[in-house]
């Protein structure tokens, strides 16, 4: 018996998207797997994916470094996007993480300690983290790999694209040998000249469009399921929910399903939402309350046991997250740690 709301996680999804990406860059993919692999689960992820032939992974924390590292052994390089904190350094050093160096504090603290393999972000005008170029470091021992950012990689229209590629292809110029990685999910898309030496993805990696809408080149990965509660039939003029949230204008059929905000469905589902359920797409109605939300099932055969789709292979991810007025991004890493994750694949 599954668990009342499930995240099932497609494993063979991932790597096809993997390979999606590895072929449409023409270079190596090093996975984003920070934030849990966007709530998918990092140790089961990178996992596959190193299966699959990744051996160069980022994380955002050093924590998420030191999980990832005890999940996966020593074989893989991890580097940490925030950088070498100050009094971080041994802890990173003993869990054989890279820290990518973001200041000249940074550097001074890592260098202090011993230094080792290390990367550089060069911030080419995302205003984030990272050296702006005039700045940038001299080379030095022990990096290996410099990095940038693009701002507005999921639209390809946008002009700063290119010039933050061009000034990222001259600041790179100065550390030669080191491995160059530019582009996230959208930037993999942008040509071939935002390649450079390896990709850097992680939306794209687990269902998300690069665009920020459903894309065929990307399969769905996850699958965020919840199973109906109880079926009710509202008589015309009643209200369903907190707050009177929806009033039936007819007699409705209303399946009450056994996901709220507790378990990452935000608030923000109602009016708009929509899931899948007994073939169709139907309407969240009413409030999103904490354990349950209710289904507008009028005229359709639905059970207590049946299962609806929030999001998955029949409702895309990117619709779900735009109906919310969000992004894939945050739509994955709400799902809480009361869902289960489930591994297919
Ligand atoms: C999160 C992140 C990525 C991955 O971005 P996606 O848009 O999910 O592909 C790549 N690089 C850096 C520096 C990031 O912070």
């Amino acid at each position: 018996m599954p668990a009342p709301a499930t995240l099932t996680v497609d494993l063979n999804a991932l790597a096809a998207n993997f390979h999606t990406l590895e072929a449409a860059g023409g270079v190596a993919v090093h996975p984003v797997v920070k934030a849990d692999s966007y709530g998918l689960g990092a140790a089961a992820c990178a996992a596959r994916l190193m299966a699959e032939g990744a051996r160069t992974f980022f994380v955002a924390r050093t924590s998420e470094g030191e999980r990832l590292r005890a999940a996966l052994g020593a074989a893989p390089a991890i580097y940490v996007l925030d950088g070498c904190l100050t009094g971080r350094a041994a802890r990173l050093r003993s869990a054989d993480l890279r820290p990518v160096l973001n200041t000249g504090a940074q550097q001074s603290e890592w260098q202090a300690a011993g230094g080792g393999p290390c990367g550089l972000q060069i911030d080419t005008g995302m205003n984030r983290l990272g050296f702006r170029p005039e700045d940038a470091p001299e080379p030095f021992a022990g990096l290996d790999l410099v990095l940038s950012h693009l701002a507005c990689a999921d639209d390809p229209a946008e002009p700063m694209n290119a010039r933050q590629r061009d000034a990222f292809a001259a600041a790179a110029g100065h550390y030669p040998g080191t491995v160059r990685s530019f582009a996230n999910s959208g930037g993999v898309f942008l040509g071939p000249d935002y390649a450079f030496d390896a990709l850097r993805p992680g939306v794209c990696l687990y269902g998300g469009g690069p665009e920020g809408r459903p894309d065929d080149r990307i399969r769905p990965v996850a699958t965020l399921a919840a199973e109906v509660l109880q079926v009710r039939e509202v008589p015309a003029g009643e209200s369903v929910g907190y707050s009177r949230g929806f009033i039936a204008s007819r007699p409705a059929r209303i399946a009450t399903c056994a996901t709220g905000y507790a378990d990452g469905v935000l608030r923000s589902y109602s009016p708009r939402g929509l899931v899948f359920v007994a073939g169709e797409m139907r309407p969240i109605v009413g409030r999103v309350s904490m354990d349950v939300c209710a289904v507008d099932v009028s005229g359709l055969e639905v059970t207590v046991g049946d299962r609806v789709e929030l999001f998955g292979a029949n409702r895309m991810l990117d619709d779900a997250a735009n109906a919310a007025g969000t992004i894939a991004y945050e739509l994955l890493t709400s799902v809480t740690a009361r869902v289960p994750r489930v591994y297919a694949g």
